[in-house]
């Protein structure tokens, strides 16, 4: 029997992982990434539970660990930058705002492809613009290359995954929590320390910074999407953002003149709408959806990317342990759905609950903050911010690769 070929959109999280565990199962696979070379950018990202799991059975977790951005948990702090309250970075797989392990989403994707890249073939700055399904395996046009055929295409493109489009339509939802966040880096000062801090202004306008392990600031401005200008995050130019940020955050507070410099001279400015995905079915003849282009959670489940991970990999080994491409996809979704489910559940009023509109209702947020992480209630506010990323067994696929 020949070797079946795979094609997968997407060389971020979910993409590289699903690469690595289809090569042990003795597939080959092509990842097509649409821009012209690797991207590094993206902030503190979580590796949790189950996701954490994946990253040891891949041997990766001590590389995770070396390049972890060192943060020491998350401190909610108020205009003079005191602490209102504070939550320890979580001391197990799963718990905590700031998890145990962090890593900067750009060296996880590093990582990643680094240890593929001997037996995978990347292809970068091109795109799939159709597939036509047979029996015989899927014809795909792409963008710039001829058309090729492989058996299986998988979609691992994020939240506006255009390959996933090709064939599910307006089929799948996106649904907006209602806020917007814009990311960027900024020069670190003697100022700054190695926590996550968090400040809430009214207008539901939050600043957040955080560590990474380079010397730099990760910072991000989120307000809500009825305030924000000028169309969707994807069809504003950087200036446009910038012009908007300004406009929205000059009277902000806090450190919210420093980020908005900082943002104007950034040259890795990011912004998005915090949605997720909601998708009916995973395949479709075919093709699959892997990671944020099937069930993206959004960054304030802290759950993407442990996703990415659990998903990749059970989709991997589904395909390796069934004959039948359709068995496999379907244990993949019969496995991976209960999962997606809970990490989609966030809870009540979340994200709107930590960017509060009037000046009240920043003073009883910050109230609950003292409650919640005060010693006499214990442990609750670590469980606040820890989200399900344990709620799974882990299949076991060891004995289909040698
Ligand atoms: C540049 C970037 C920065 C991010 N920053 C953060 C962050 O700061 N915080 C956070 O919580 N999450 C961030 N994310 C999202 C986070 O990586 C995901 O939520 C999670 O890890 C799941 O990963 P994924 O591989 O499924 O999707 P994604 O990480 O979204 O990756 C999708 C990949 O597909 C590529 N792509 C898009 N369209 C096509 C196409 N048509 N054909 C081929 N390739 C395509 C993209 O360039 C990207 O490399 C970021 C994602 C990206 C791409």
């Amino acid at each position: 029997m020949s070797t079946p070929r795979v094609l997968i959109t997407g060389a971020s999280i979910a993409g590289p992982t699903l690469a690595y565990w289809l090569h042990r199962y003795g597939w080959q696979p092509v990842v097509l990434e649409r821009a012209p070379a690797m991207r590094t950018g993206g902030q503190n990202i979580d590796v949790r539970g189950a996701g954490r799991e994946v990253t040891r059975r891949m041997s990766l977790e001590d590389d995770i660990r070396a390049a972890s951005t060192g943060e020491r948990g998350t401190r909610f702090i108020d205009s003079s930058g005191t602490s209102i309250a504070r939550f320890p970075a979580g001391t197990s797989d799963s718990a905590g705002a700031s998890a145990e392990l962090e890593i900067l989403r750009g060296d996880l994707a590093r990582l990643l492809v680094d240890r593929t890249i001997d037996h995978v073939e990347y292809r970068f700055g091109d795109q799939v613009t159709g597939l036509v399904d047979s029996t015989a395996g899927v014809s795909v046009s792409f963008a710039h290359a001829p058309d090729e055929r492989f058996d299986l295409v998988v979609a691992a493109d994020g939240i506006g995954s255009s390959t996933r489009g090709l064939v599910f339509g307006d089929e799948v939802e996106i649904t907006s929590l209602g806020m917007e966040t814009a990311w960027a880096t900024i020069t670190r000062t003697d100022a700054d320390d190695d926590w996550w801090r968090w400040y809430s202004a009214p207008g539901g306008r939050t600043i957040n910074l955080r560590p990474d392990a380079v010397g730099t600031i990760r910072a991000s401005l989120s307000y809500p999407s009825d305030r924000a200008k000028g169309g969707t995050a994807e069809q504003r130019t950087p200036d446009q953002q910038r012009a908007m940020l300004h406009e929205l955050f000059d009277d902000a507070g806090w450190e919210a003149d420093r980020v908005l410099d900082g943002f104007d001279h950034a040259d890795d400015l990011y912004c998005q709408m915090l949605g997720q995905v909601h998708a009916p079915r995973w395949s479709q003849g075919r093709l699959a959806l892997v990671g944020d282009a099937a069930y993206c959670a959004s960054p304030v489940s802290g759950m993407g990317t442990s996703l990415a991970l659990v998903g990749a990999y059970v989709l991997a080994g589904e395909l390796a342990a069934h004959v039948d491409y359709r068995d496999a996809f379907a244990g993949y979704e019969r496995i991976v759905r209960p999962y997606v489910d809970q990490a989609q559940k966030l809870p009540p009023g979340v994200p709107r609950i930590a960017a509060p509109r009037s000046r009240a209702g920043v003073g009883i947020f910050r109230l609950g903050l003292r409650v919640a992480s005060s010693p006499l209630v214990g442990k609750l506010g670590e469980r606040l911010f820890t989200p399900p990323a344990d709620q799974i067994e882990l299949p076991d696929y060891a004995h289909l690769y040698s």
